[in-house]
């Protein structure tokens, strides 16, 4: 590893400048701009740019395709490719998947699979929610019974993000019904292209689609499949949980909005002065901006500790609460700032205001106001964390 100093800072912050100037095209600068994910294969083609710089996934070990990056460096990446407006990535390949199969997997799972997530050859989607089992994930029903040298999986899973560009699920089932409920399941991966296995999509009120529901009618996954040990999918699936809710830090995106909000404010005038001159607003952008840099310095923390002890632990559901309000707070100060100007922008209204004329900032402040509801409870819901919080941190 070599010394990061303030000059190795400022260069690598310039290399990363450069780079999403030259490698984002048009159409993936809008969707940024409007607060949009990319395509499928605008996700993917962009991924496939950060392997090619050696950036694909700067957390796994350099042997994988990974960095050597000091903690440091590794936030300034985050920082500065969000500054940039670089694409925020799916997680599920690189910051699901890939921390778990380092940990729990055998070498022939990481060699088979490891390589073909990070450029996004397979697309891995994340089977644990069910109709009944969301918040109590541990009551899962999804059976999986060994047969020889093959597990059958019977039942279903819901609110499976982009199931249907993923040929690859990673899947908790109940392996033991008869024991306590954490004791009896395990963690598979599934091959989508299984067949008895089907895709139907939930589609979002004002008409995305990015959920879906799957159904596995005797779905035959190979027992070479099982990650870790029969029976012992429940540690796996809390270490992935974990992983998850420090990705929803989202403290990058929170810097970005912010710097979003300055320039509007800068640019909203009322009466004979701009809002970042009123002195009600200038003060809730600087309680935001404190807000957000503390964000970033537990963040920081966290990837201290993951560094240090290989897990993140309870401080990811803290961050990931904290993190989420953060953005909210930005997302609603901006909203306010635009007033009813968000109003035409509001893909959920269906009134006669015509859509001619829309503002980039309008559209991405309702985009984004819909969007962060969904961080607030993907991954575990915000109580469900304070309960995490109360028990295992506070010892209430
Ligand atoms: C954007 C998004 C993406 C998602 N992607 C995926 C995915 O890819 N794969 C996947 O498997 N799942 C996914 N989910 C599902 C997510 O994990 C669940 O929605 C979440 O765990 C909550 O479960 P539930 O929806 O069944 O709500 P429930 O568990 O039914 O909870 C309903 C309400 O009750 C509250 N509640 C429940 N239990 C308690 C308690 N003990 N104390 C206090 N309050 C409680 C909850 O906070 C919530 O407000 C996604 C969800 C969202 C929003």
């Amino acid at each position: 590893m070599t010394e990061f100093t303030k000059e190795a800072e400022a260069r690598f912050r310039k290399e990363i400048a450069d780079f999403v100037d030259r490698s984002l095209d048009e159409e993936g600068r809008r969707q940024v701009e409007l607060g949009k994910p990319l395509s499928r294969n605008g996700f993917v083609e962009w991924q496939r740019k950060l392997v090619a710089m050696g950036w694909g996934a700067p957390h796994w070990p350099k042997e994988w395709g990974g960095t050597d990056w000091s903690l440091r460096q590794r936030f300034v990446f985050e920082e500065e490719m969000a500054l940039q407006g670089a694409p925020h990535m799916v997680g599920f390949n690189t910051r699901m998947l890939g921390p778990i199969l380092l940990t729990y997997g055998t070498d022939a799972q990481k060699e088979r699979f490891l390589p073909r997530a990070l450029t996004f050859k397979d697309w891995w989607c994340q089977g644990y929610s069910e109709p009944s089992s969301g918040s109590d994930l541990a009551s899962l029903q999804t059976r999986a019974v060994r047969e020889e040298n093959s597990y059958v999986v019977n039942g279903s899973k819901i609110w499976t993000t982009y199931g249907h560009y993923a040929n690859w699920m990673f899947c908790l089932v109940r392996t033991d019904p008869n024991v306590k409920k954490q004791e009896g399941i395990s963690f598979l991966l599934i091959d989508m292209n299984s067949p008895g296995l089907l895709v139907q999509p939930v589609k979002h009120f004002y008409g995305q689609h990015v959920f879906n529901q799957i159904f596995f009618d005797d779905v035959r996954v190979p027992a070479e499949n099982l990650v870790g040990k029969e029976n012992e999918g429940w540690t796996i699936a809390k270490a992935l949980l974990e992983h998850e809710r420090l990705a929803t830090s989202r403290h990058s995106e929170a810097r970005r909005k912010l710097g979003r909000l300055i320039r509007m404010a800068k640019q909203t005038r009322y009466d004979d002065k701009t809002m970042l001159e009123d002195s009600y607003f200038r003060q809730r952008i600087a309680q935001l901006a404190i807000n957000v840099r503390a964000v970033e310095y537990s963040t920081m923390r966290a990837l201290e500790k993951y560094i240090d002890d290989g897990e993140v632990g309870f401080f990811a559901s803290s961050l990931k609460l904290c993190g989420v309000a953060v953005n909210q707070s930005v997302d609603e100060a901006i909203l306010d700032l635009l007033g009813p100007g968000s109003l035409p922008a509001d893909s959920a209204y269906n009134g006669d205001i015509p859509v001619a004329g829309l503002v980039a900032d309008a559209q991405f402040a309702t985009e984004a106001r819909y969007y962060m509801r969904g961080p607030a409870i993907a991954g575990g819901s915000n109580e469900v964390q304070r309960a995490i919080i109360s028990k295992q941190v506070l010892k209430l």
